[in-house]
């Protein structure tokens, strides 16, 4: 099949290069024209694991096309994927001026039947909004469908390969018999379409990533507990996991979620619930702890250092807002350097792939390091941020060796607690006992 894509961020172009990698001739199309320019000269413009190689796989292969010409791009196709942003507006909600503004370029572009695949997050009637919008442009026949994207930045090829469900919502039998084709080689009996309206579909990505951030969000709660009455959070982790009704997965506790999608999602439910008048109680209580647990990490080095930080010197591990990504969208390392900054603390980090990514944010405020080690020279303390599996076993002799003081504040719980005693840290982590 012929595909257009609209947007090569993350979903976008993990979406089109799969696709690519199915058979299917595919042009993706983004207003960015460096980004344009870079990828039409080979260069991946995000970092994500395995998309490299199956990105220069598709282009060799000639079915992997870009350009910034939507009416070039659409010429050809009959199926058109949005994977278009939908940031957080002032006010909390989505902000669908980028789905309504291409809603509007297609409507005065296509000249005959196209099926419009909504991937981007977006609240519930924007497949309405934008069937209204194009049809105030032409009598074409098209379908629009929501087809919310699940996939997970750091496993994103995988994911989307082997997604555990797709979503899709609509109404029109032809649209659904296009995607069940072209979806096909991605699905197994244990891997289905699940095919709804689009209203219940487009509550369906929100519901889920709501859930997930409630999820997260309770286990810092049971942490900041366990900090305050002494349970250790591993063990009760360990415990509730074991109940198949809970599950073991996202009871890790940390420093908050963060993300280019969980913050915009919860706050955009909230923004909708309310706009229908139902008060969504427990989404308003997980912003606020959220807001708190990023906020959590840097009154523990305060404290230990007599609530004075001036001119002491920091080093970071991890700025992502996760492993297996350079995203530093609403990462809490940013709350951590803001803090630190504001406490006029010197500020030296390291990560395997997001500096450039918060370099762009905060210039020479901070230096960076070309290896983990590199930045630990005379630093007071270090704190861990992002839990990147190259942390998960460093020399905890080269690191006693450079710091100045043997002392760790732990955001992600990364090192046994018996293990740190025994290495001679004072250690700090989240929802567990203090090292001394
Ligand atoms: P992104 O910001 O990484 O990429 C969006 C791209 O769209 C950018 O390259 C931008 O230049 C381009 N763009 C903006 N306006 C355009 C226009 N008019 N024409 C063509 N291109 C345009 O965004 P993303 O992370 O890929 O997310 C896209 C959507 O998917 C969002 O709604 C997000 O909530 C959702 N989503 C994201 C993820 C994720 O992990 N990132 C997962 C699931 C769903």
């Amino acid at each position: 099949m012929n595909l257009t894509v609209i947007g090569t961020g993350y979903v976008g172009l993990v979406t089109g290069t799969c696709l690519a990698d199915m058979g299917n001739n595919v042009t993706c199309v983004d207003i960015d024209e460096d980004k344009v320019k870079a990828m039409k000269n080979g260069k991946i413009p995000i970092y994500e694991p395995n998309l490299e190689e199956l990105f220069n796989k598709n282009i060799v292969g000639d079915r992997l096309h870009f350009t910034t010409n939507l009416k070039e791009a659409i010429q050809n196709s009959s199926v058109i994927f949005l994977a278009l942003p939908t940031p957080q507006d002032e006010d909390g909600s989505a902000d669908l001026s980028y789905v309504k503004g291409v809603a509007h370029d297609l409507g005065k572009m296509i000249k005959g039947y196209k099926v419009i695949i909504n991937k981007s997050t977006v609240p519930v009637g924007t497949s309405d909004i934008v069937k209204d919008i194009i049809s105030s442009h032409t009598n074409v026949a098209f379908d629009v469908v929501s087809n919310p994207e699940f996939l997970r930045e750091g496993y994103a090829v995988k994911d989307f390969m082997e997604p555990e469900r797709i979503i899709i919502g609509s109404k029109s039998k032809k649209a659904k018999s296009i995607l069940s084709k072209l979806y096909k080689p991605f699905i197994s009996t244990k891997r289905p379409i699940i095919f709804m309206d689009e209203r219940s579909s487009e509550l369906t990505k929100y519901a889920s990533n709501c859930f997930l951030a409630t999820k997260i969000t309770f286990m810092n709660e049971v942490a900041n507990l366990c900090e305050i009455i002494g349970s250790d959070v591993d063990m009760v982790r360990i415990g509730m996991g074991s109940d198949s009704r809970i599950g073991n997965r996202f009871l890790y506790p940390g420093i908050g979620y963060g993300g280019s999608c969980f913050p915009k999602d919860v706050n955009a439910l909230v923004k909708s619930s309310d706009e229908a008048n139902y008060d969504f109680k427990i989404l308003k209580s997980v912003l606020d702890v959220n807001v708190q647990q990023k906020k959590s990490l840097v009154p523990k080095v305060s404290r230990y250092f007599n609530n004075n930080l001036k001119g002491k010197k920091v080093a970071i591990w991890g700025l992502a807002f996760k492993p297996n990504t350079d995203d530093v969208r609403e990462a809490p390392a940013i709350d951590v350097i803001n803090e630190l900054l504001l406490q006029d603390v010197e500020i030296t980090a390291y990560d395997p792939e997001a500096m450039p990514n918060i370099e762009r944010i905060y210039g020479d405020k901070i230096k960076f390091g070309k290896n983990a080690y590199d930045i630990l020279e005379d630093a007071d303390c270090l704190l861990i941020c992002t839990e990147w599996s190259e942390f998960t076993q460093p020399s905890f002799d080269k690191i006693k060796k450079l710091l100045k003081n043997p002392i760790i504040f732990d955001g992600r719980n990364m090192f046994d607690l018996e293990a740190m005693k025994h290495n001679g840290f004072h250690y700090e982590s989240v929802g567990r006992k203090i090292v001394k």
